[in-house]
């Protein structure tokens, strides 16, 4: 019974982990740009090849088998290692990645081929691989203040690393120290290829599943973001604006347009690359200028919007005449011979019922009327009773 367990588990491992690197893989052909999904893709199979090694050569006091295994493994907990801190852009510790496993590999193959010891060898291969693995638990850290997901993996990731420690002990079984060939059929080798299953399918989904949180928010952002500014478009304000629409009790909600002045100019006369440069450097212009909790966005050619929780008309008011200030001081280095660009703004502060289209459209009648004073001025709503305190 036990026999027949130890063989199901001992082909099952193998082919899930082949199964597995063959998900990373392709996962890794659809999202080029993440390399380490190789990295892991690599780490599963050369996990599969040795314990396919294994099945055919069970491990033995010593020969040669096991130094190859071994090498194997090592890789393999390197490659899983460098794959985690990959994706979150992180360099490995130089130490766990080069001269650990190195030192782990000559320690093996002394106790394979020249002082044969597979309890050595048990011990040195899953400490080690738990040490390698344990080094890059330190730099993954911001994984657990992460979302869920980065939270999940991790602490599967640790889980896994852990693991390799408790279950040396279990060689402790003193059969197994007297003749390695019972090896395979001892609860320890149950445990071993049971746990391993479980944990490498838990790892491979947990990593997967980040992954694609990763693709997700990533195209969100894409979506919600405008390629030229860096700034919010126009879909990504309304959805934000829903949470601003109406605002807390006591606050005020501000918007100001900003329209830049002449742009048509500056394309007929430069080119749109440079109009495109223009854009770039008022968007940043405009970023700079404002806080964390306002909104900017490019609502579409040369104008931009910006949404201002919590801030009355003058402070409104007082923040476009400063960003106008900015802007017309700023020097514009794409266009030679014409230093600095100019805008227009108008500013509008929501009144009760009101909701952000309707606000948008007195910004805008305000930016007509700072275009028609003559440009690079700042312009609000004067009529007696419009004006909000
Ligand atoms: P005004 O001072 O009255 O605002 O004049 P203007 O020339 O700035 O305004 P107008 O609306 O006449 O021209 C806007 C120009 O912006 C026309 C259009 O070709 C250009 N434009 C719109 N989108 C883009 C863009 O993404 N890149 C570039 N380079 N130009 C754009
Ligand atoms: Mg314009
Ligand atoms: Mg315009």
């Amino acid at each position: 019974m036990l026999h027949d367990a130890g063989q199901f588990l001992a082909l099952l491992n193998p082919g899930m982990a082949l199964l597995l690197a063959l998900c990373f893989v392709l996962a890794w052909h659809h999202e080029r740009a993440r390399p380490y999904l190789l990295q892991v893709g690599a780490c599963y199979l050369l996990y599969a090849v040795a314990f396919g090694v294994q099945a055919v050569w069970p491990p033995r006091q010593g020969g040669g088998p096991a130094t190859v295994t071994g090498a194997l493994y090592l890789g393999s907990a390197v490659l899983l290692s460098r794959g985690m801190l990959a994706r979150i852009g992180v360099r490995p510790d130089r130490c766990a990645a080069m001269v650990l496993p190195l030192a782990l590999f000559g320690a093996l193959a002394w106790f394979d081929l020249v002082q044969p010891s597979l309890f050595a060898r048990i011990y040195i291969l899953n400490i080690g691989v738990a040490l390698i693995l344990l080094a890059g638990v330190a730099r993954l850290g911001r994984l657990r203040t992460g979302r869920n997901v980065d939270r999940v993996l991790f602490w599967v990731f640790v889980v896994f690393a852990l693991q390799f420690l408790p279950r040396t002990l279990l060689t402790l079984a003193p059969a197994v120290v007297q003749d390695a060939a019972v090896l395979p059929r001892t609860a320890y080798w149950l445990w071993l290829q049971a746990t391993l299953a479980l944990l490498l399918l838990a790892l491979a989904l947990a990593l997967l599943a980040a992954t694609a949180q990763d693709v997700i928010d990533r195209l969100r952002h894409e979506r919600d973001t405008d390629p030229l500014t860096q700034l919010h478009t126009r879909r990504s304000l309304e959805a934000l604006a829903v949470h601003q629409v109406p605002p807390r009790p006591g606050e005020q909600l501000s918007v100001l347009l900003c329209d830049l002045d002449f742009f048509k100019f500056i394309n007929d006369n430069y080119g749109h690359s440079a109009g495109d440069a223009v854009l770039t450097q008022v968007g940043r212009i405009i970023a700079a200028g404002i806080r964390r909790r306002d909104i900017a966005a490019r609502l579409g050619g040369e104008e931009f919007v910006v949404l201002l929780p919590d801030t009355p008309h003058d402070a409104a008011l007082q923040l476009a005449e400063r960003l106008r200030q900015t802007l017309e001081q700023a020097s514009i280095d794409v266009l030679p011979g014409m230093h600095n660009v100019t805008a227009s703004f108008g500013v509008a502060t929501l009144r009760p019922g009101e909701d952000l289209e309707a606000l948008l459209m007195r910004a805008d009648n305000a930016l007509y009327a700072a275009k028609n004073n003559g440009r690079n001025c700042v312009e609000w709503e004067r009529e007696a009773g419009l004006a909000v305190q």
